[in-house]
């Protein structure tokens, strides 16, 4: 039975579970009670090592760390705890804080957001000519939640931070109306929190466009609650529904968020991956090298050929989004270069099929191709493998190379070009 534990049960299990003295655990609640916690029996019991706590690279990927916030916030959030202040003082705190961490990166809303027959469609994002992002109502939680996650504004509670629909014939008379939409990507949060009859009415409707190609569904139950496919109680009916998309032609790709290889070992993981595969779906793995979790090449080398061994396909290595904990969790450019190469020099090619590090960034999604000395200057090798505008789609284009810059806007043009794009 899936059950969540959030930030009232979290002291109690830390003083359980770990031997954090009480400062420690106060700074972790202050953090709490910023950013969104959630993780469930699962977690708990199958991915964290306890004896490797606080360091254990899940521990780090789902419990709050007092260096998610800077050290004036965390004082200030710890004092409050240790003063017994009033909730409604926690909560003016904490939302203070919260609109200082960039909730809304590379203008997500404002951009993407196509505007249908005089009204904004809320819960869609159009940015790729051929793909667009949906986002279900229902679908704007998760299992357990990333610390490092770029979504977390979805997950606090403040209706004007979130992105959803639940208007499908709204959707569906776009997505007519833009034959050029070719790939449908369901997201949230987590899509696979909703249930299989929620999920139907989302997906039915799309196999009745002839233009969609393909479905893809970002989740990360695979690695956070494998039970979804095996043992809940709709598990049968989700598997069936994703079969009736395989039967109806379609492209199903589960798009799996797998941080570390730990994730793929517990027993009830590997069932639920063969279960899927069985139904005709591929399943395509993907996630951002983050500080502590897996900033380690031998880590992403393990990733790959685990995945690759199991039937899956290795995507994206993701850079950490320039929002939220970014200062905490964050890799430089360089080093998530490194770690790329490193891996992809260590995996068969069967599982080379991985590509990164990519920024997710306003124009596009840009991947580090290298780092090189060209007419005597160190420079970042770059490319758009997605991009607003498709002209600039594939083309290679260079940045002076920074050894700290966290994020593609900290980059400057290399060789006097005044812009940061393909000449
Ligand atoms: C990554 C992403 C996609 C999918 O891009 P692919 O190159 O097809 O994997 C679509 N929309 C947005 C906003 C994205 O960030
Ligand atoms: S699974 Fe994805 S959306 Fe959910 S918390 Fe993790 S990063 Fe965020």
């Amino acid at each position: 039975m899936f059950r969540a534990l959030t930030s009232r049960q979290l002291d109690p299990l830390l003083k359980e579970r770990t031997g954090l003295d009480e400062e420690d655990r106060r700074q972790r609640l202050g953090v709490a009670a910023v950013l969104p916690f959630r993780v469930n029996d699962h977690v708990i019991n199958e991915l964290i090592d306890w004896d490797r706590v606080p360091e254990d690279p899940i521990f780090q990927l789902t419990f709050p760390q007092p260096g998610m916030l800077a050290a004036p916030d965390l004082a200030r959030m710890t004092g409050l705890l240790r003063d017994g202040a009033p909730e409604q003082h926690l909560r003016a705190a904490a939302n203070e804080i919260r609109s200082r961490l960039n909730p809304h990166p590379a203008n997500q809303t404002d951009l993407n957001e196509p505007v249908f027959q005089g009204r904004r469609l809320r819960g869609l994002q159009h940015k790729y000519r051929e793909t667009v992002l949906l986002f279900p109502r229902q679908g704007q939680t998760c299992h357990a939640y990333c610390t490092y996650c770029f979504r977390w504004p979805q997950f606090v509670g403040e209706p004007d931070l979130r992105i959803a629909t639940d208007d499908m014939d709204s959707v569906v008379a776009y997505l007519r109306a833009h034959p050029e939409v070719t790939n449908v990507l369901i997201t949230g949060g987590d899509p696979l929190v909703m249930s299989a009859e929620v999920l139907r009415r989302h997906l039915e409707p799309l196999l009745r466009i002839p233009s969609i190609e393909a479905i893809r569904i970002g989740t990360k139950a695979l690695a956070y609650w494998p039970q979804r496919f095996s043992g809940d109680p709709d598990a049968d009916d989700l598997l069936r529904l994703f079969e009736q998309v395989t039967a109806a032609g379609r492209h199903l790709a589960v798009m799996a968020h797998f941080s570390h290889p730990r994730e793929l070992a517990p027993r009830v993981t590997r069932q639920a991956i063969s279960r899927i595969l069985a139904t005709g779906a591929v399943i395509r793995c993907q996630a951002p090298v983050i500080r502590g979790v897996n900033d380690d090449a031998a880590v992403w080398a393990q990733l790959w050929r685990e995945t690759t061994r199991l039937g899956m396909i290795p995507y994206y290595l993701f850079i950490e989004r320039d929002t939220g904990p970014q200062h905490y969790f964050g890799v430089p450019l360089a080093r998530a270069y490194e770690i790329y190469r490193d891996a992809f020099a260590q995996v068969p090619g069967l599982a080379r099929t991985a590509r990164g590090p990519v920024a997710s960034a306003s124009p596009g999604k840009i991947c580090i191709d290298g780092i090189v000395e060209l007419a005597g200057e160190r420079v970042f090798a770059l490319r758009y493998l997605q991009a607003r505008d498709p002209a600039l789609v594939g083309r290679p284009f260079f940045a002076q190379f920074d050894a700290d810059a966290l994020w593609v806007a900290d980059l400057k043009p290399a060789f006097g070009a005044v812009e940061l794009a393909p000449a």
